[in-house]
């Protein structure tokens, strides 16, 4: 199935609202930017405020009635802190993992029912 492509001129672009993969209006296209060398454009974006952004067309998901962009790779800030585990101890008369008992810092075989 040949995908139609549609040409997208520089008059249809500008002014067009760039609206992120989330649903939130960016501002709206207020120049495009054509870098020599590269095929891709890019667009410059300004929000109400008059804050400028530039969109690289890589960032472009799809052009309708809007300019939809590409949900951005979130990358994951809560890493899962992981309990830093006791390095085991072996009991040296038994060879059974010994306990460490928090209260006296020491280490405790259970099964010869002594601190080792
Ligand atoms: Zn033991």
């Amino acid at each position: 199935m040949a995908k139609q492509e549609k040409a997208i001129t520089r008059e249809k672009l500008a002014g067009m609202q760039v609206i992120d993969a989330q649903g939130h209006a960016l501002g709206t296209v207020k120049d495009i930017a054509f870098t020599v060398g590269k095929t891709g454009v890019s667009l410059h974006v300004e929000d109400k405020k008059g804050q400028g952004r530039d969109i690289t067309w890589e960032e472009v998901q799809a052009v309708g009635d809007f300019i939809i962009l590409k949900p951005t790779t979130q990358t994951a800030t809560t890493q899962t802190a992981q309990p830093k585990e006791e390095a085991k101890q072996i009991c040296p008369t038994c060879k059974e993992p010994l306990s460490y008992i928090e209260q006296y810092q020491r280490w405790y075989c259970y099964k010869c029912k002594k601190y080792c």
